[in-house]
């Protein structure tokens, strides 16, 4: 037992303290332990991280108390959290406070305490009921709501009858009710009624898959599978039962999905297989929910967690399974400090906690893909659609030569007006894909070559014509709508919009087909709570007959009605200065041409694009990843990129350019001596997005054979470098946007 404890407090210090566990305390205090300790003259709330064998220095001073009884954060998830901040050079506190969400963390986070008013047997007698009525008549009132079933809960009830919760007690002293106070969880699903579902029988590639998945979860050789399967599949029964094979053994389960894909749609399924034993994590809960829910993880009342990126660090005790479903995904990658990438803790937590790992997707990352090839995961190929549903059939439309056959640029091909209204006709439904809000995503003056630029972004402004104004899609500033050109020395009168949006493409649409019913579906509309849901509520029951939106609907919607999806503009993505973004192309266009034919009908899907010849679009034409991946690779290995090396992006910013320049310079000249001979170094350049937010932003880029060759130097250059007051820098490992 040590007499040591090293711990990480709740205020930002990139820093690990050691105090003495008191006698009193020892057999207690463990690896993730919620203590008060000392902390200069106050007392602050911290972690235990370690319990060290000795320390280096004898001022040390004591724990104060113990906070709870159990250690809220294993001491597995705890080892978790240091290796998460040692890989991506973050702060220790900031991985500590990544595996525990602040519901679950802060002071006054307890199960919330509903009074129940229960109604006792006076309530029911006629003449007591009626002295009631004549001398207190608000009593009464509440009690009539009461009897005709309206409110429970006592604040409820009071709300309900218009009043405070001292007239219900005064019902309680006359014996009419009685109050009751009962801790129960809070419920985020409360009010829906789940069917259960029973197991599928497999199909035989399912049945094949599922053989792997068992294997590594007995076996651990290897822990690690990829289940390649294409849209329709049928990977979710896999991993349902996958799941089951899991609670069998007595353990849980982690599944986690894209934040964007967490709709009630996926989380049903799971429910409806396994009920209670689903607890739910994700941002869109109140504090109270995360908190409840967590807890009944923690508490051992429900074993499997579903949620996106965090949920990753669920309190689940023996670990059978996790399962990282759409791991190509690139919103597993956290946006701030710790900047994790979800998939890639996943396999780490797997293996500290011995347990198996699926990664699931219809177009893995190029990253598992290598992995797989090179034998560190196992692969398990589902090609089929489940009944063997055809895949969709894909068109891709040249749109110079639909510009030159029209004389004109138009956003419609001939083909698709015609795709699109044969399947008005036949009453089936279209998704119209395009992956840009807004109505124009710029607006230029053709005299003089003003682009309207936002001030404090190198940003076009894109323009809104629903609300009428600019807007940054960076920073979010708003602008109004000049009518002519802003520029003292021009003026003209004809500047104009270039570039689409959805909000055009809507307008477009409903010229087109003046009898559809439309709906947008992208972040400007959705913006009001319950929308996401209502549209797609609106489209399963077929009150839409076109959803156009950008990316929140190319992914993991099942709408067996849909029979055509069109794209609009394939190029969108392929042009922009990140080595990924013919990957991130294909990605998409696999994702979105998935959302056709899930039903009975055979789905189309019309690509319109500038470059019908290029690889990730002609790939992407034929469903083909293994094509795709093949061509992609080389080009990976030829440049020393990603999965052939790791990526580390060194960002730093500030207001005044000559500040920003010459700080990473200097920062460069500390750093690049330190590192080993192999590692490629990027000159400090500015980055693609130069400036955002009134900041401006340069960026070093490295790559190595080892994340662990760069980040042990630059943990050193960090600690050593003093960076101006005004500078910030962020590091990036593995990083995902080069922007
Ligand atoms: P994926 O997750 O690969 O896109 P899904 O799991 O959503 O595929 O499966 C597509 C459809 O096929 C779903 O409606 C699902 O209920 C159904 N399905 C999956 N497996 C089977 C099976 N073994 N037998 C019958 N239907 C199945
Ligand atoms: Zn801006």
């Amino acid at each position: 037992m040590s007499s040591y404890a090293r711990v990480v407090v709740e205020i930002a210090l990139n820093r690990e303290f050691d105090y003495i566990i008191p006698e009193a305390l020892r057999d207690a205090v463990a690896v993730g332990s919620q203590v008060v300790v000392p902390f200069g003259k106050s007392e602050v709330r911290g972690f235990v991280v370690a319990l060290p064998e000795r320390s280096d220095r004898n001022d040390l001073r004591e724990i104060i108390r113990l906070v709870g009884k159990k250690p809220l954060i294993s001491g597995r998830v705890m080892e978790l959290a240091r290796w998460v901040a040692e890989y991506y050079a973050a702060p220790v506190e900031t991985a500590v406070r990544t595996v525990l969400p602040s519901a679950v963390r802060q002071k006054n986070a307890r199960f919330k305490e509903q009074l129940f008013v229960i109604p006792m047997d006076a309530a029911s007698d006629a003449e007591a009921v009626r002295r009631l009525r004549a001398r207190s008549p608000r009593q009464a009132a509440v009690l009539d709501i009461l009897l005709s079933g309206e409110a429970m809960f006592l604040s409820h009830l009071a709300k309900t009858a218009g009043t405070t919760a001292g007239t219900v007690r005064g019902l309680e002293k006359k014996g009419f009710v009685r109050i009751s106070r009962e801790a129960m969880a809070r419920d985020p699903l409360a009010g829906q009624t789940v069917l259960r579902t029973q197991h599928q029988k497999l199909m035989p590639q399912q049945e094949e898959a599922f053989a792997l998945i068992r294997r590594a979860m007995d076996t651990l050789a290897p822990p690690v599978v990829l289940l390649y399967g294409v849209t329709g599949s049928g990977k979710t029964e896999v991993y349902l039962q996958a799941i089951d094979h899991a609670l069998k053994q007595g353990k849980g389960a982690i599944i986690l999905v894209p934040e964007i894909s967490l709709t009630p749609q996926t989380v049903e399924r799971f429910q409806s297989r396994f009920g209670d034993d689903i607890a739910v994590l994700h941002s869109h809960l109140s504090g109270g929910e995360r908190h409840d829910e967590w807890h009944r993880l923690h508490s051992g009342k429900a074993r499997i967690a579903i949620g996106a990126r965090s949920a990753l660090f669920a309190p689940i005790e023996n670990l059978g399974l996790i399962v990282v479903d759409e791991e190509h995904e690139h919103s597993y990658k956290q946006g701030e400090a710790p900047r994790y990438h979800a998939r890639d803790v996943a396999v780490m937590r797997g293996h500290m906690e011995r347990c198996a790992v699926v990664l699931g997707t219809a177009t893995p990352s190029l990253e598992s893909w290598h992995n797989a090839q090179t034998g560190k995961y196992a692969l398990a190929r589902m090609p089929h659609r489940v009944d063997h549903r055809k895949m969709p059939h894909v068109r891709v439309i040249d749109m110079r030569l639909e510009a030159s056959k029209t004389g004109r640029v138009t956003m419609f091909s001939s083909e698709l007006v015609e795709a699109v209204r044969a399947r008005l006709a036949r009453a089936e439904q279209v998704i119209l894909f395009l992956n840009r809000r807004g109505h124009s995503t710029s607006l230029i003056c053709p005299k003089c070559g003003y682009v309207a630029t936002c001030s404090a972004c190198s940003v076009p402004l894109t323009y809104h014509k629903v609300t009428e104004e600019l807007r940054c899609h960076i920073c979010g500033a708003i602008e109004p709508v000049p009518d002519r050109c802003p520029s003292e020395e021009c003026r003209d009168p004809r500047i104009r919009y270039a570039g689409i949006g959805t909000q055009k493409v809507e307008l477009a649409a409903a010229k087109l087909f003046p009898k559809a019913n439309i709906q947008r579906m992208d972040a400007d509309v959705t913006t009001q709570k319950d929308a996401y849901s209502r549209i797609l509520g609106d489209f399963r029951v077929g009150k839409t007959d076109i959803l156009i939106g950008t990316q929140m609907i190319a992914k993991g919607l099942h709408f067996p009605n849909v029979t055509l999806v069109g794209v609009i503009a394939a190029d969108v993505a392929l042009h922009m200065p990140d080595f990924r973004a013919g990957e991130r192309t294909f990605q998409l266009l696999t994702q979105v041409a998935g959302r056709a034919g899930r039903g009975d009908v055979s789905g189309e899907v019309i690509v319109q694009t500038f470059t019908p010849f290029h690889p990730s679009i002609q790939a992407s034409s034929r469903i083909d990843f293994e094509g795709f991946a093949d061509q992609e690779m080389e080009f990976r290995r030829e440049l020393f990129y990603p999965p052939y090396s790791h990526l580390i992006c060194i960002t730093v910013r500030g207001r005044v350019e000559e500040q920003v320049k010459f700080s990473i310079d200097a920062f460069a000249k500390t750093l690049f001596p330190m590192l080993p001979e192999k590692v490629v170094r990027g000159e400090p350049a500015p980055a693609p997005l130069a400036r955002t937010c009134g900041q401006y932003r340069w960026q070093i880029m490295l790559r190595a054979a080892s994340a662990r060759a760069v980040t042990g130097p630059l943990r050193t250059a960090l600690d050593q470098f003093r960076w101006p007051k005004e500078v910030h820098c962020t590091v990036d490992v593995d990083a995902i946007s080069l922007m």
